[in-house]
């Protein structure tokens, strides 16, 4: 039995139908659905537990204390990281913007990154540093050739994300993270992408920083994780203070204390019933395994871009990349006359029951490069099989026809 067959029953969304027809999803770059496990610890924690945590002295706080822990330990040992190391915000975003403002970044220090990176990883630089873009190709694909020669003196940073929202391509990290070192720059990893479709060893691959989303894994939006090196960790300024992640607060001589790295990042009541979700979620990947979804990946993507290439008036952003340097993971411009990318989106759901995404993917830069207005993105993940790309280019041939 393949991996789809096997695993597809465990997500109870696939089971709807979508305007009379059996939902196909492939929108898991957008957010993937969620299977019944990571539904149940998440209802369990409310129907069973529901206390705040690091606080509570009574039964239930412990109880939700050890559940909300037992997610850093998983997201730990996910990564290859120290349970110390994983700081648990919103998702991507906040572990992105929190490196930007606790590096303390200036106007005059720069941050060298790909043109094609998701907003997420673009505007934290223009806004707090001066961005360094690497440029990219007519098809997004960074020009990894001119990278070292951006390295200088004010570079502060490199970020870079490991899977391309867009593209699908995985970026070349070892060489990167070989140059940025030789300069000695520290690396920041955009995992958002990979997170659910790659192994990812932070100690192999030489890195400082990595942010990741739960809800592109799945589990639960609201929570994802930086993970940063524990000295550099004890370094990054404080972007939020409250109640959890201090040790003392003196009244008279206005002294406070944090705690420790984590929970000093940790202010306020989190997001305690996703953590605990996202926990169920990586445990859940870890059952099917990173080698089998990269090897449906590899198989599935390349059956899809196959079939793509084949439907008139279909264009493949950056098909000439191997399946070996991406993931499964499909951008296209379609040619239907009077038709923008999300009116082929749009009716792919209302009248074939396919999901896909359409617009720009927070990704303008890269759009306005390649000269496109807008694309259509179909991300399948381990739960899908040939029939739903079927499905796909079955829609796509009839409203191109
Ligand atoms: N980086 C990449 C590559 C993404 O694809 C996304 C989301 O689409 C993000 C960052 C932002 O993730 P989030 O919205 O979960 O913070």
């Amino acid at each position: 039995m393949s991996v789809d067959d096997r695993v597809r029953g465990e997500f109870p969304l696939l089971s709807r139908m979508l305007n009379g027809e059996r939902l196909v999803f492939l929108d898991s770059a957008s957010t993937t659905p969620k299977p019944r496990v990571v539904i149940d610890a998440v209802r369990d924690y409310y129907e069973r537990v529901t206390a705040n945590v690091h606080r509570g002295v009574h039964a239930l706080g412990e109880e939700a204390t050890d559940l909300y822990e037992a997610a850093r330990l998983e997201v730990a040992s996910l990564i290859n990281a120290s349970p110390s190391e994983i700081v648990f915000v919103r998702g991507t975003t906040e572990a992105i913007n929190l490196v930007a403002h606790g590096m303390g970044l200036g106007p005059e220090d720069e941050v060298v990154f790909p043109e094609s990176e998701h907003h997420a990883n673009w505007l934290p630089w223009r806004v707090r540093a001066r961005p360094v873009p690497v440029p990219i190709d007519a098809d997004g694909l960074p020009q990894w050739d001119r990278f070292e020669s951006l390295l200088g003196p004010r570079t502060k940073l490199v970020a870079v994300g490991h899977v391309s929202n867009v593209t699908g391509a995985i970026a070349p990290l070892a060489r990167i993270v070989e140059l940025a070192k030789k300069k000695g720059v520290p690396v920041l990893v955009d995992a958002a992408q990979s997170i659910s479709h790659l192994p990812i060893d932070v100690r192999a691959l030489g890195i400082d920083f990595l942010a990741a989303s739960s809800h592109k894994a799945f589990g639960p939006s609201g929570v994802g994780f930086l993970w940063a090196k524990r000295e550099l960790l004890d370094r990054l300024a404080l972007y939020q203070v409250g109640g959890g992640m201090v040790s003392l607060n003196e009244e008279l001589d206005g002294r406070f204390v944090p705690r420790d790295a984590p929970f000093r990042f940790e202010a306020g009541t989190p997001a305690i019933e996703a953590t605990i979700g996202m926990g169920a979620a990586i445990r859940f990947l870890r059952s099917i395994g990173l080698g089998a979804v990269r090897e449906h990946d590899e198989q599935l993507g390349a059956y899809m871009l196959d079939r793509l290439r084949k439907v008139s008036g279909v264009r493949v952003l950056a098909d000439g990349l191997p399946m070996t340097e991406r993931i499964a993971l499909a951008t296209i411009v379609v040619d239907a006359p009077g038709m923008t990318q999300e009116n082929i989106a749009r009716a792919l759901s209302d009248t074939f029951g396919v999901c896909v995404s359409g617009g720009f993917h927070c990704a303008h830069v890269l759009h306005a490069r390649a000269k496109l207005d807008g694309t259509v993105r179909a991300s399948p993940h381990v739960f899908n099989g040939e029939q739903d790309v079927d499905r796909l280019v079955d829609g796509l041939t009839q409203i191109v026809g």
